[in-house]
Formats: C-alpha cells, structure tokens, sequence
C-alpha cells in the first residue's frame, strides 16, 4: 500500500469504482514466477510428476497468488474508503501491487486499520488453505498447491509487517507513534484546563472572607 501519483498501467478492471490496472512489468514477471517453479522447484521436488501437471500447478499456485494479492490491496483500499480517503487504483507489478491512495487527512487510528488489514488478509488466506489441508488430508498436486498458498501468504503476511521502508507494518507503527503523540498531547491540554479550574475554584474562597470583613468594617462604620 502507497500513497502517491498514480503510475502508468493498463486498466483491465474496476471494482467498485477503484481502477485495477496491470504495469508493463506484470506479464514478464509471471511467466518468470511459473517458469522458476515449474523448471526447478516442483520438480525437484516432486520429480515423478508429469510435466503438464507440473506445469498447471506452477500457473495455479502463481494466479492464487495474484488472487491473493488483489484481496491485500483491495482490503487496504475499501479501509481507507470506509474512512473517507480517495481511492484512485490498485496496480499490479507482478508478485507486487499498489493502491494508490490520495494524500488527505485522517485519523491515526484508521490509517493504522488501513495498513493492517492486508497482512491479516493474508494471515487468514493462510490459515484457510492450512485447514483445508489438514482436514481433507488432500495428496498430490493439491497438496503442494494448498502448501504452497499457505507458505506464500504467511511470507507475504510476514513481509508486509516488517517496519521498514514503506511497508505496512512502517505505515501502521508510524500511525500509531502519531496517535499516542496526539493523545498525549489531549492528555497535557486536559491537565492544564484542570489546572486553572482548580486555581478558579480557589480564588472566590480567598475573596469571600475579604468581601464579608469589607461588609463587617462597613457594618462598623453606619
Ligand atoms: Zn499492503
């Protein structure tokens, strides 16, 4: 997720208004990701199988990742419209995206739900295809695909959490340094407000004995 100018791509999509574009990179980068797991991966692996399933599972474990990402960004993306901020589009680089987000302000607390709600979108995608694995007790292609799918999104997850750079875990530690900042600052004003109540408070109790011995003198005085 990134704020900034919107780059150039081409629009394949729109989801609820939000363009979904795809960067030169996108298609070379695929066909690179398929080839390195069908070439070397899988079948070092799994050197048994033929080489159309090697193939189908490379191609199905990449687009899953794609399908994958796209969940990240448009959870980022729908967060940050929930919030009032100006989606404009999501694009895709290859194994990486962008949501691209108008710069305008908000709350400290909603960027940090809009950070964080793409690694959990992946740590929840993991958990899924781990349970589906587990409880089905599924062999062969589905097997390294579902594993696959888990070890990619809890990767991704990890990444994305890292608090460096511009990842989301930067973006929501950044957020929340903010918003303790904000709330300390609340916190001080408050004190002061207290502060002069209270001095308030006391002045008519110092006043009122002065006002009572000037009735007193004036009593004196008829
Ligand atoms: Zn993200």
């Amino acid at each position: 997720m990134l704020p900034g100018r919107p780059p150039r791509a081409l629009i394949v999509a729109r989801v609820q208004a939000i363009e979904i574009s795809l960067d030169w990179r996108w298609p070379p980068v695929l066909a690179l990701g398929t080839w390195l797991l069908a070439q070397n991966v899988l079948p070092a692996r799994f050197p048994s199988w033929e080489l159309g399933t090697t193939w189908l599972t490379a191609a199905a474990a990449v687009l899953a990742g794609e399908v994958a990402l796209l969940l990240h960004e448009l959870s980022h993306a729908l967060i940050a419209r929930s919030h009032g901020q100006h989606v404009t589009r999501i694009v895709f680089h290859g194994f990486q995206a962008q949501t691209v987000i108008e710069e305008t302000p908000s709350a400290p607390l909603c960027e940090v739900l809009t950070a964080l709600a793409g690694p959990t979108i992946n740590l929840l995608l993991a958990g899924l295809a781990g349970v589906i694995r587990f409880a089905f007790l599924v062999q062969g292609p589905l097997d390294a695909f579902l594993l696959m799918l888990t070890v990619g999104n809890a990767a991704a997850a990890v990444l994305s959490l890292l608090p460096f750079g511009s990842a989301d875990g930067a973006r929501a530690l950044a957020a929340l340094r903010r918003h303790c900042r904000l709330e300390g600052e609340i916190a001080c004003e408050r004190q002061d407000d207290d502060d002069q109540n209270q001095q308030a408070q006391r002045r008519p109790a110092v006043v009122a004995p002065s006002a009572g011995a000037a009735k007193a003198a004036a009593q004196q005085g008829e």
